[in-house]
């Protein structure tokens, strides 16, 4: 990964506010920093200020591991596309809802264990295509994480089990990924390129299957080797990022944006 504010990165950037192009980003982590309680995060209103400039131009995408209701209560902007549950749920698609039954064995389980995780300070959240426990509040983060890894073993091959930043995701086998998310739509919105930000294991499909044209950008130098060709340094960085591309935008599109 190379830092995108250098020469390349900024030159990339340019490129791309001129071009046809799909700006898609992660929620968590991304435009809107990782706090204690995820009911707490919100994109601030400079980002979104900014989002909402870029999209009178170009389409923006948020691809989050939240239910789409839930995001969209939180970006205070209008982006042309929602995706949620890690790319399964698609409302402008209609995909995703029939999957939901796929994890009642797990929801089985998690009946059978709700006090128990709630002990130890995990967080269960259904999101119908999903479902997510968080130990990111657990006093003993992993006691909270072995217990979770107990409970979501030999589940079968018919659901997908992965982490991410003090959770742990359990998603239908046959649900669609963020890069299926984000392939389809580049190909739905008719772009000849694509941005995609993320910051977590979830978001590293995108970064591994990109066409080679697409820029990609993961938020956060540190943590596990990524597919991204860029890095920002943290979610504070997210902003810059939107100013380049809003000060590379043609001249009279910018104009109308502001
Ligand atoms: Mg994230």
């Amino acid at each position: 990964m190379k830092y995108l504010f250098g020469a390349e990165g900024e030159a990339a950037l340019a490129a791309l506010a001129r071009a046809r192009a799909l700006l898609a980003f992660d929620f968590d982590g991304t435009l809107a920093p990782i706090v204690a309680l995820p009911d707490n995060a919100r994109v601030s209103l400079p980002v979104a200020q900014r989002l909402q400039r870029l999209a009178q131009r170009l389409p923006v995408a948020i691809i989050s591991g939240r239910r789409v209701e839930d995001i969209r209560a939180r970006v205070q902007f209008e982006p042309h596309y929602l995706i949620g549950s890690h790319g399964a749920e698609d409302p402008q698609r209609g995909v995703g809802a029939e999957l939901g039954p796929t994890l009642d064995g797990v929801r089985g389980r998690l009946t059978q264990a709700t006090a128990a995780l709630h002990a130890l300070g995990v967080l269960i959240e259904d999101k119908r295509e999903s479902i997510a426990l968080h130990y990111r509040l657990a006093r003993d983060r992993q006691a909270a994480l072995e217990a979770i890894e107990r409970l979501l073993a030999d589940l079968g091959s018919d659901v997908r089990v992965f982490g991410g930043k003090m959770v742990a995701n359990v998603v239908p086998a046959g649900a669609a990924d963020k890069a299926d998310a984000m392939l389809d739509l580049a190909a739905r919105a008719g772009v000849e390129t694509a941005l995609f930000v993320g910051d977590d294991l979830n978001d590293e499909p995108v970064f591994e299957r990109a066409p080679p044209h697409w820029l990609t950008v993961r938020v956060g130098r540190e943590g596990p080797p990524s597919h991204a060709r860029y890095f920002v340094c943290s979610v504070k960085e997210v902003p810059l990022l939107l100013d380049h591309l809003l000060a590379a935008m043609p001249a009279g599109a910018r104009d109308a944006a502001e």
